[in-house]
């Protein structure tokens, strides 16, 4: 049974958040894990506890909100790592922990250096602390793929008798190809006493695009976790895209009879809304959620498809969730109407969500003719309670055009603590302005805009605008993002989001 079931261990919150410029709240982490429990994910690391208050914050927010994923937090192998791992969810059922130490010669004597014995000692010290508090202890060999072979047994051996229950192999750089990676695997299971009682796990990275042929190879070889980020977001070049290791699995099933928890249908909704939240757009050519996976442009392959639509098709769109857009509701739809078309399309809100969200849908209304399933999706997923604690809000603005070209635009930004402060500004264009009037309003003399993009979210002139911005203070990157009808208005929104994580302790998150 074991060796049939292959478990999805998700890192999107950890490993995907260490993409540059790409830090979420703690709202928005909630609301991915929520949706990766609907796709049937095993297993979320939700972070790094020990990176900042926030970062733990977060983490228990995650273990409090899902019921049946586990959730784990990573740690290295200090005593500091592992009490901020059982401060933060050790007393939520159903949580783990994933402890790493860098075991390639290269990091051992350049990044930690440590002697071979000094990383063993270090390991099993580790474990053995944690398995008093945790059941579930996954142990990584950080950069496992330029390491010595028998030194991975003798680490894996070690750990094992510790206590650790899962022991993952990390191609950490993107190193590996995959008869390497069978023949790692097959090495370690066949030298190392106690393997057999634990449960094998891979962690693949792009670096060289063998993501996905290396995650394979592991399966192939008996491991029976995966591990990945959706959309393939990750450090560097990213992890593997856990969608596409579903798909595979799923479409040819007939070749390596396995079994997911995975609920396919879940995954284009999961893969829009990490995309959304990251302000990281999926290419129209990614396999299996790319714009372009299902549509067929050339004239032969559009004739096989209209008379039988597998000669071209190996997934069915609708299988990985998509489907085709709707006019959905006028300004006369209520409310009732708007949360049957939300559960129709997958999602379940709550009557708090709903009435929210039925405002703003109203507000819509007045202002666009024609709403699409992707503004009410948009709607949904964009109203997070960061409003509630954000620092500053975007009240108003007004603009003038000056006789130069040039426009001159007066803002009005409300504080927390309900006070107003004016900015003006002088720019180029509306929006050069309008973000000039923000610096001058919060005397933002240190940061620099370095990413401004709009998307329309849905079609026809008249469209939500999507907004996403990345704002650079000294080393970090801070996102924000907002959708509006008007897009000076969501370009305002998007700043001050991104203002607000800058201002925010939590959010200055120290990365590894
Ligand atoms: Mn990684």
């Amino acid at each position: 049974m074991e060796n049939k079931r292959v478990y999805f261990f998700d890192t999107t919150l950890r490993d995907g958040e260490q993409t540059p410029g790409v830090n979420l709240n703690q709202e928005e982490k909630v609301e991915i894990a929520l949706r990766l429990e609907k796709l049937g994910i095993d297993i979320i690391e939700a972070g790094f506890a020990a990176a900042s208050p926030g970062d733990a914050q977060a983490i228990r927010a995650v273990a409090q909100a899902v019921s049946k994923p586990m959730v784990v937090s990573l740690a290295r192998t200090n005593k500091e790592d592992i009490d901020a791992v059982i401060n933060a969810i050790g007393d939520i059922d159903n949580t783990g922990i994933h402890i790493f130490i860098a075991t390639s010669p290269i990091h051992r004597e350049r990044k930690l250096g440590l002697t071979k014995e000094q990383v063993v000692a270090k390991a099993v010290e580790s474990v053995s602390y944690a398995a008093k508090h945790f059941k579930h202890i996954e142990f990584s060999c950080e950069d496992s793929t330029r390491t010595e072979l028998d030194f991975l047994c003798e680490v894996a051996e070690k750990v094992i008798e510790a206590g650790a229950t899962v022991l993952n192999f990390p191609d950490t750089v993107g190193y590996t190809t995959p008869e390497e990676y069978i023949k790692q695997f097959q090495y370690i299971k066949e030298n190392t006493p106690g393997i057999e009682n634990v449960r094998l796990s891979c962690h693949c990275h792009d670096d060289l695009g063998l993501a996905l042929s290396n995650s394979i190879a592991a399966i192939k070889a008996g491991v029976t976790q995966v591990e990945g980020c959706i959309n393939g977001i990750g450090e560097r070049a990213g992890n593997v895209a856990l969608e596409e290791v579903a798909a595979l699995l799923e479409t040819r099933k007939d070749y390596y009879h396995k079994e997911t928890g995975i609920d396919l249908k879940e995954v284009a909704r999961t893969s829009k809304l990490v995309s959304r939240l990251t302000g990281i757009a999926i290419p129209p050519n990614k396999a299996v959620i790319g714009g372009n996976a299902f549509a067929h442009s050339s004239g032969i392959h559009q004739d096989g498809v209209i008379k039988d639509k597998s000669t071209y098709e190996i997934m069915k769109p609708e299988s990985i969730g998509f489907h085709e857009t709707k006019l959905v509701l006028g300004k006369l739809s209520g409310r009732n109407a708007l949360k049957k078309r939300y559960e129709e399309l997958g999602y379940f809100v709550n009557d708090e969500q709903l009435r929210e969200v039925f405002k703003k849908y109203k507000d819509l209304a007045d202002r666009k003719k024609e709403i699409f399933d992707e503004d009410i999706i948009a709607l949904l997923e964009t109203q997070t309670t960061k409003e509630k604690h954000s620092l500053y809000s975007f009240k108003d603005f007004s603009l003038q055009i000056l006789t130069d070209n040039q426009y001159r635009a007066f803002v009005n930004i409300v504080h927390s603590d309900g006070s107003l402060i004016e900015g003006t500004g002088k720019g180029n264009g509306p929006i050069d302005a309008l973000y000039k009037g923000i610096d001058g309003a919060l005397q933002l003399e240190d940061t620099e805009l370095v990413d401004y993009k709009i998307n329309s979210i849905s079609q026809g002139k008249d469209s939500i605008g999507e907004v996403f911005v990345k704002v650079r203070k000294k080393e970090s990157l801070f996102q924000g993002r907002a959708i509006n009808v008007d897009i000076i208005v969501a370009s305002a929104n998007a700043y001050i989001d991104a203002i607000n994580r800058l201002k925010t302790p939590y959010e200055n998150l120290s990365k590894i």
